[in-house]
């Protein structure tokens, strides 16, 4: 089918997390090579950007252990955008040193959720931002720094987060050098209502520098809560294969929405991803024969695709 809706986009992107925020989350420790193997399925499914891992101490998240040597093979695809997540100064001097095409340095917009899981303020974390964009100038590095507001619909530790506290911590975010910002729905508190009115603010603020939204399923509505924000102009979604992870900070939370239900739902509207959802379907029956006995989700894998679904053929030409 076509897309004659105005307020929605010919094209999407739908950027890869599972191996960062789905595996981070889960008591299986995937070995590297079937890590490489993932990043290569996915690559040949179409997909073109991969968050890949965190440069976090290996002692904290032994899951993510060898981001390092997964930058170095995502880097071998020369069409894929590579991206990683990184808390601090320290984490960023090694994604330049990697040399990743994106850097996510993760606010949470929640104070409590932000000491609990960061032991920094929301202000403490822009601060950092502002040397880590010292540090990735002084380097003469290309690698983009992507501030991401987490906790933006409220937070199991603090409960409610204030719409103009969120917004104030993105503008902080741009002024302190980030090159690009986005927004997080970590626990799953969003409905479309909610992400419209604060996505709407946030493209205000930000324009071409928002980049991305981040949802989680966790009540079900992350599907919906991608709808809400392709309405108001948002081009890019996180996903993680199979739906899996969640947050180990916000008890009860499950992943985000799951990569081949988003690129399905993208291609039925007729906005164009280049993902091969076939494809897709046969890497996940793979990584969840890797992940026996981890909890996984979605919808398509059980049904298949229906006999009328005609992907667009296009690729998006969404440029960094
Ligand atoms: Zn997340």
């Amino acid at each position: 089918m076509t897309n004659t809706s105005p307020r929605l986009p010919s094209a999407a992107v739908v950027r890869e997390v599972g191996l960062r925020d789905g595996l981070q989350s889960i008591a299986t420790i995937l070995p590297t090579e079937q890590k490489r193997e993932w990043i290569a399925a996915a690559h040949a499914a179409g997909q073109r950007e991969i968050e890949v891992g965190s440069f976090v101490p290996a002692r904290l998240l032994p899951q993510l252990a060898d981001t390092a040597e997964l930058v170095a093979y995502a880097r071998t695809f020369p069409d894929l955008f590579v991206s990683v997540l990184v808390p601090n100064l320290r984490g960023a001097e090694n994604a330049i040193a990697a040399e990743v095409d994106l850097m996510i340095v993760p606010l949470s917009a929640s104070h409590q959720h932000s000491l609990a899981n960061l032991r920094k303020t929301p202000d403490e974390v822009v601060a950092e931002v502002a040397r880590i964009r010292a540090a990735r100038d002084a380097a003469g590095s290309k690698t983009l720094i992507e501030g991401g507001v987490g906790t933006a619909f409220g937070c199991t530790l603090q409960g409610q987060v204030e719409k103009s506290e969120v917004l104030r911590l993105m503008q902080a975010l741009l002024d302190a050098g980030a090159d690009r910002v986005s927004l997080a729905d970590t626990v799953g508190y969003a409905d479309p209502a909610m992400v419209r009115e604060l996505f709407e603010a946030a493209m205000e603020i930000a324009g071409e520098r928002f980049w991305c939204g981040h949802f989680h399923d966790t009540r079900g509505l992350g599907l919906a809560n991608v709808y809400a924000a392709l309405e108001v102009g948002v081009r890019r979604f996180d996903a993680c294969l199979a739906g899996i992870g969640g947050c180990p900070h916000a008890p009860g939370a499950s992943g985000n929405v799951s990569t081949e239900d988003l690129a399905y739902m993208l291609g039925s509207m007729g906005i164009a991803t280049g993902i091969d959802i076939d494809a897709l379907l046969a890497l996940r029956q793979r990584v969840a024969r890797w992940l026996a006995g981890e909890t996984l989700h979605g919808a398509v894998w059980q049904a298949g695709l229906p006999k009328t679904f005609a992907a667009p053929a296009a690729r998006p030409a969404i440029a960094a």
